[in-house]
């Protein structure tokens, strides 16, 4: 843990705990005035409740030029980033990605679908749609590992996570909260449904929000679509391709779309937001996963589009490549923040049940 951004927050949020001007605009500060005294683990906890929706830093009175000179969202951010390098294993590869994301997604998106291309050459003798370029058996035998493995490595660090921040054990209902939290997205509502100062400064928008829903529950949708895909081959022996009006289609095609849009909206926001109230220096690798999160939706959607034309082979190569890279990258790139974000939201489901709001630990 860097002592500089550990002790910065520190000093920042002991600020804050005295101050509580913000106690009604995020689940950060009613979970801070639980305590009187914070620990690395407590500040961990509070990183990962953050979502850096900024308005804490407008609110401010404390900001620069004040000699205080708050910077909250700053803070918090660069102790959020640092956490998961220091959870996930390897942590020289997610440092790595974090600075040099852009060049390391491009070149194995580049590397992977030259592959995809070459496998594509020894086609199999029998099967349909994209099934006649890559045999199914030889598609399982690839994406099966590159997705269980990333995901076990995303669990080794959440149970990290989880003895840091004094987790414990938690119910049902604590899990069932954190989930309804998450689906609403409900700390980037700004605590009476006003939205977030992320692009606009000190103007309220929704637009933060909005662009989160489309992505998260646009790639639920698709994940549902080939989770319903692999249930029909295997269950029911239908296999792709699907027509339109099939379970995986009608799942897939708006949950591409959904996809689509929202990259397009974060990373206008992203361009549009100040970097000084985030963590700078990971800049490049968050704006190349929501770039590689498009890339998928639109690849597959082009893909989609194009069955029995000549561009097939090569659209299935470049999809194929940008899906295992998003799997590869799941716990070095910014999709770890969604596993992260939901554990921090069933241990606050847990710390706020048993001190409510405003009690002192
Ligand atoms: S961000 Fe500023 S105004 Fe808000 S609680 Fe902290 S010190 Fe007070
Ligand atoms: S940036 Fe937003 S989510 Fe983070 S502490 Fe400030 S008000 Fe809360």
């Amino acid at each position: 843990m860097s002592l500089d951004h550990t002790a910065e927050a520190r000093r920042q949020i002991e600020i804050c705990n005295a101050c509580r001007y913000c106690e009604g605009y995020c689940a950060v500060f009613p979970a801070m005035t639980r305590e009187k005294a914070f620990s690395d683990g407590d500040l961990t906890h509070l990183a990962n409740l953050c979502h850096n929706c900024r308005g804490c830093y407008y609110a401010c009175q404390y900001t620069e030029p004040h000699e205080f000179a708050l910077n909250l969202p700053a803070a918090l951010a660069e102790v959020r980033v640092e956490s998961w390098e220091r959870l996930i294993r390897p942590q020289s590869f997610a440092r790595l990605f974090q600075r040099h994301g852009v060049a390391m997604t491009g070149l194995l998106v580049a590397m992977l679908a030259a592959f995809f291309w070459l496998l594509a050459a020894l086609k199999p003798t029998s099967g349909e749609g994209f099934y006649a370029y890559l045999a199914h058996g030889t598609m399982v035998t690839i994406f099966v590992p590159a997705f269980v493995l990333p995901l076990a490595l995303i669990a080794a660090a959440l149970r990290r996570y989880w003895v840091e921040v004094d987790g414990g054990r938690v119910t049902w209902a604590h899990l069932r909260r954190a989930l309804q939290d998450a689906a609403q997205l409900r700390n980037l509502s700004g605590g009476q449904g006003q939205g977030c100062n992320f692009e606009e400064g000190d103007r309220y928008s929704d637009r933060r929000r909005m662009a989160h829903h489309l992505m998260m529950y646009g790639f639920l949708l698709c994940f549902a679509s080939t989770s319903s895909g692999t249930i029909m081959h295997y269950a029911f022996g239908w296999e792709a391709p699907y027509p339109l009006l099939s379970v995986p289609k009608l799942l897939g095609v708006p949950g591409g779309l959904m996809m689509v849009v929202g990259t397009v909206y974060l990373v206008w926001l992203k361009l549009k937001a100040d970097p000084a109230l985030g963590a700078p220096r990971v800049w490049g690798g968050e704006m190349a996963f929501v770039l590689l999160l498009g890339a998928v939706a639109a690849t597959g959607l082009l893909l989609y589009a194009a069955t029995g034309t000549g561009l097939q082979a090569p659209l299935l190569a470049i999809h194929l490549a940008t899906v295992m890279t998003l799997f590869l990258l799941m716990p070095f790139s910014k999709m770890v923040h969604g596993f992260f974000r939901l554990a921090a939201l069933v241990v606050e489901a847990k710390k706020s049940q048993k001190a409510p709001q405003g009690e002192m630990a």
